[in-house]
């Protein structure tokens, strides 16, 4: 690929890619027009998977970007993608009621007896008991799925919270065991799981996200082409001076990559 003109599916990283916290970047708009213009598709790609889709596509209508639910994509979305292709059923879900209604619609039968899988998301209902039942059901040998790897979730007022990745720690101390797959970002089974969704070819899928271990790292295990911007969490100084992860394509910001699908 020599130009982004070529890719047909845009995947798309939220914050620090096309707004910062509760500000939306001015290009962006422009930036998903073109990407419409030439008749390509985008995803908004999110870890969290405490909220449902909903939640995200009106914080984007709320900055100004026309989006609805089937244009935001979540770690709980292709963790339901995963379940079916592994033929598991029953679930006991360690989740947020979004995620646990997400399995429900997907046709799961979520259970506290003989589930076929323990899946643990972002939960931010967790309490002792729930934790209890995963440590019991993980022991014995269920397979253990995650919805992502973040230790930590960025809230309002420059805060973080305890995310996903801390309540694997906690379950591999008491378990001593490690999950046996953790689908979001920088692992490429969320990948797969958007590819298997869409019908998007790898060839023509490129990764759009402002941080280097999450974002590109995940478009370099998925076989996918990717984008860094310097709008986020790394700058251009930060970029050359590491030789860990490489993006196919580094601009200042979305409205840059913008004028080269313009031209
Ligand atoms: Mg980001």
């Amino acid at each position: 690929m020599r130009s982004i003109k070529d890719f047909e599916l845009f995947l798309l990283d939220m914050d620090g890619t096309i707004y910062l916290g509760n500000d939306l970047f001015p290009e962006t708009p422009g930036f998903l027009e073109a990407i419409r213009k030439k008749g390509a598709r985008y995803l908004f790609l999110t870890n969290n998977s405490s909220k449902d889709k909903k939640a995200y596509a009106e914080k984007l209508r709320r900055l100004g970007i026309r989006a609805g639910e089937e244009d935001v994509f979540s770690s709980g979305d292709a963790t339901a993608i995963v379940l079916k292709e592994r033929g598991y059923k029953k679930l006991y879900v360690m989740g947020t009621a979004a995620l646990r209604s997400l399995f429900e619609r997907e046709g799961f039968l979520l259970t506290e007896a003989d589930p076929d899988a323990v899946i643990l998301g972002f939960d931010t209902d967790l309490t002792y008991r729930r934790l209890l039942l995963a440590h019991d059901m993980i022991k014995k040998g269920l397979p253990w799925i995650c919805t992502h790897p973040d230790l930590v979730c960025p809230v309002e007022g420059g805060r973080d919270v305890p995310d996903t990745g801390s309540m694997i720690r906690l379950l591999e101390a008491s378990t001593g065991k490690s999950p046996d797959l953790i689908v979001g970002k920088p692992n490429r089974a969320i990948i797969d799981a958007v590819l298997s969704l869409t019908g998007g070819r790898r060839e023509t899928t490129v990764m759009v996200g402002d941080r280097l271990y999450t974002d590109i790292a995940v478009g370099k295990e998925a076989g996918i082409a990717t984008v860094l911007v310097l709008t986020g969490e790394t700058s251009l100084e930060d970029y050359e001076k590491q030789t860990t992860y490489h993006a196919d394509f580094v601009f200042p910001s979305v409205g840059e990559a913008a004028k080269e699908l313009n031209t």
